[in-house]
């Protein structure tokens, strides 16, 4: 009896690494003319600053719907994208939409904010990322220091010398730098403090079981010492309760970003958003 149990977990699990495979060799076919086909478009999710009370700027996120496979997340494409080479041009174009959209707002006549994009890190690999980060930068009419560029730890993790060349030239243009889904990766220390980086991303992984086990607060409360003790900005990702925002904001915590204040909105809703929000925290209502 066991062994048939066995027998049929096995087949279970053969069954399911071949619908797998056979996914993602369907979502590789599709994905080949997702841009040929206007398969994509972008979401803009707020990031709001606690020392300020207001919207620090908008991380452009990436959305693709295909006629046969439905909506599919980036988690599931950007890794097949990047086997592929397709990370290339499907990168260039987020960057070159997110900052028409940017110009766009601008001229909308709002105060400006920032808009983050996430970097692959094997579009930063590339020698010719910053020329061509350039080129979008001059045919959009994008002012660079309002660009943040998000890259993971594991970009960082080849550690060269000319990452470094490129981080202190995009710095250079006003660029800023922030370290996504930090503490997942295996960034060093002598990284953090020779990287150009200046805003630190915690991982929303941290802030799930926030209270239900003592030891993340104190990790948490270190990565926020951390980020402020290298002269870092530490931002906060996930944040859906105000439980969670009472307590970052107790931590000193900068930004916040997360379904609690908004969900990532089309476009058009961005400025919208901005006009009809003026404050995010209510003091009195939350004990800070
Ligand atoms: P990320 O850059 O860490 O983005 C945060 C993800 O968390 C987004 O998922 C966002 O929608 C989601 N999120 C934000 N607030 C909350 C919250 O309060 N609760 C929950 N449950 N989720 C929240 P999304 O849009 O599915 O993106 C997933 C990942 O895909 C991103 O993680 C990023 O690594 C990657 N990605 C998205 N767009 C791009 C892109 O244009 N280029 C590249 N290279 N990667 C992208
Ligand atoms: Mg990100
Ligand atoms: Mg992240
Ligand atoms: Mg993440």
């Amino acid at each position: 009896e066991s062994k048939r149990t066995g027998k049929n977990q096995i087949k279970e699990f053969e069954d399911e690494s071949k619908h797998q495979i056979l996914r993602t060799v369907e979502i590789e076919k599709a994905l080949a003319q997702a841009l040929d086909r206007n398969e994509f478009s972008l979401v803009y999710q707020p990031k709001v600053s606690l020392t300020q009370n207001r919207l620090e700027g908008v991380e452009a996120l990436l959305r693709w719907n295909n006629r046969e496979l439905g909506h599919v997340s980036p988690t599931d494409f950007i890794p097949i994208a990047e086997n592929t080479g397709l990370i290339h041009p499907i990168g260039n174009w987020v960057m070159r939409e997110s900052c028409r959209a940017w110009v766009r707002w601008n001229k909308s006549g709002v105060k400006p904010f920032t808009l983050s994009v996430n970097v692959s890190p094997l579009q930063f690999a590339r020698e010719d990322f910053v020329e061509s980060l350039q080129a979008i930068l001059d045919e959009t009419g994008m002012d660079p220091m309002f660009l943040e560029l998000e890259v993971t730890e594991s970009s960082m993790l080849s550690y060269e010398e000319s990452t470094r060349e490129k981080l202190t030239q995009l710095h250079q243009f006003g660029i800023l730098i922030s370290l996504d889904d930090f503490g997942t990766g295996y960034s060093s220390f002598r990284q953090l403090r020779e990287l150009p980086v200046q805003v630190l991303k915690i991982d929303r992984s941290f802030i799930v079981n926030l209270f239900t086990d003592r030891n993340q607060e104190a990790i948490v409360r270190s990565m926020i010492q951390l980020g402020h003790n290298l002269g870092m900005k530490v931002l906060m990702e996930g944040v859906e309760t105000s439980d969670q925002l009472e307590w970052l904001l107790n931590e000193q915590c900068d930004y916040v970003q997360g379904y609690y204040f908004s969900r990532p909105l089309l476009e058009k809703d961005v400025v919208k958003h901005v006009k009809s929000v003026t404050t995010y925290i209510e003091f009195g209502k939350t004990r800070a």
